[in-house]
């Protein structure tokens, strides 16, 4: 065995019947994959590479900094001990994704340490294929993100315990507001109504802002309510429509119609429509038109925001749905806004069994899709709730 190894080494060090071209191929190949293998090696991330029943066979210097086990401690040994109690069954979870091909991308999760530490990281997993095409393993990039989620989560503390603080007060001068509009609309005092319309509108948006933070909350803590009905989604995105246009100089227009049921809450979507149009509204400063399109495609409704606004350069696209992930960062004071409104639409619509996501060309505007699943009860069948759904 050892002989016929050292034959294969030596003949491909010292090829006898290589010509200087093909000599100079074999050098360049080499060159090539010492450089990847430099680049891997020096990454801060770990990349780990995993043979088909889940043992690690390699691992680069960033998953030694992250994990704390040199390679010679762990290869050879299974991915699952980097999984803390409680998290092990996503090793079946993700061996199961990688047989039938499919690539795990920006998975948050859990990892535990040797020295016994919880970390929170990052792993995007492809699955390896032989030249044949069958799947022979797997490799694994972690990032650790324990920093950012602290941070994150620090964030969230903070804010909502603020919105709480700040809500019975708002709530109580939005009231007052509202009655001391009242008395100066009847009164006649035309020279105090735009003041007071405009406090009571500022002090609205706050409250706004307030609900928003607290909903991250409760989006993140998992205590986001859905409560479920059937209604009709053409008459649900007209309301939605026709209620922003009274409070917008952009003029939106209605295309489409689906004539179909959907099975969902009505206020937690219409939160998403709100913030898509706003949204259009808002990152569209020199252009008045928003267009809102609905259709319906085989067993769902899609609904289309297009604006004419900004857009989001490329680059930007793949953060766009991550909480607190705002564009424009020397220009963030130009735009209001917190960076929660798309994170919590992606949530409630995950929820719904739905899907989002958008088209944008930096400079041309953009387009944000959603689409929800037809209510089952349209196709005689008995609907399954939503919360039923399995995570996504
Ligand atoms: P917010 O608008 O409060 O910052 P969102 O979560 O609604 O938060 O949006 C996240 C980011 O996505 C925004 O800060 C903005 O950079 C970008 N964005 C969202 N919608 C649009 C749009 N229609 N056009 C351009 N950029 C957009």
């Amino acid at each position: 065995m050892s002989k016929r190894i050292a034959k294969k080494k030596q003949d491909y060090l010292y090829p006898v019947n290589t010509n200087r071209s093909e000599l100079t191929d074999i050098l360049s190949v080499m060159e090539r994959l010492l450089y990847w293998a430099a680049i891997i090696e020096s990454s801060d991330d770990a990349i780990i590479s995993l043979d088909i029943e889940g043992n690690i066979r390699s691992w680069n210097k960033g998953a030694q900094e992250i994990y704390g086990y040199t390679s010679e401690e762990i290869i050879g040994k299974p991915i699952s001990v980097l999984m803390p109690t409680g998290k092990k069954e996503d090793f079946s979870t993700i061996l199961n994704r990688l047989y039938k091909g499919i690539k795990i991308v920006h998975y948050e999760t859990k990892r535990q340490t040797k020295d016994g530490r919880t970390i929170d990281v990052s792993l995007t997993v492809s699955p390896i294929r032989d030249p044949h095409g069958d799947i022979i393993g797997a490799s694994k990039i972690a990032r650790d993100i324990t920093e950012r989620k602290l941070n994150e989560q620090k964030r969230i503390d903070l804010f909502s315990s603020i919105s709480h603080e700040l809500k019975t007060p708002l709530t109580s001068q939005k009231l007052f507001g509202d009655l001391l509009e009242k008395q100066i609309l009847k009164n006649g005092d035309i020279k105090y109504k735009t003041y007071i319309q405009n406090i009571n509108k500022q002090t609205g948006k706050l409250i706004q802002i307030i609900n928003d933070l607290m909903e991250v909350t409760r989006s993140r803590t998992g205590r986001l309510t859905i409560e479920k009905h059937y209604f009709s989604f053409d008459e649900f995105i007209r309301e939605q429509v026709y209620s922003t246009r009274l409070s917008s100089q952009h003029k939106i227009e209605l295309k489409g119609k689906t004539n179909k049921t959907v099975f969902g809450d009505k206020a937690r979507l219409g939160q998403v429509v709100t913030n898509l149009l706003s949204n259009a509204i808002k990152y569209s400063p020199n252009s008045d038109k928003v267009i809102v399109n609905v259709s319906a495609e085989n067993s769902h409704v899609v609904v289309a925001v297009k604006d004419f606004g900004i857009g989001i350069p490329q680059i930007y696209h793949k953060r766009i749905f991550e909480r607190f992930f705002r564009v424009f960062g020397s220009n963030e004071k130009e735009y209001t806004g917190l960076g929660i409104g798309l994170n919590l639409a992606k949530d409630i619509i995950t929820r719904h069994r739905g899907k989002i996501w958008f088209t944008s060309k930096h400079g041309q505007g953009s387009t944000f899709f959603f689409s929800l699943p037809v209510s089952s009860r349209e196709n005689g069948r008995r609907n399954a709730t939503i919360d039923d759904a399995p995570a996504v």
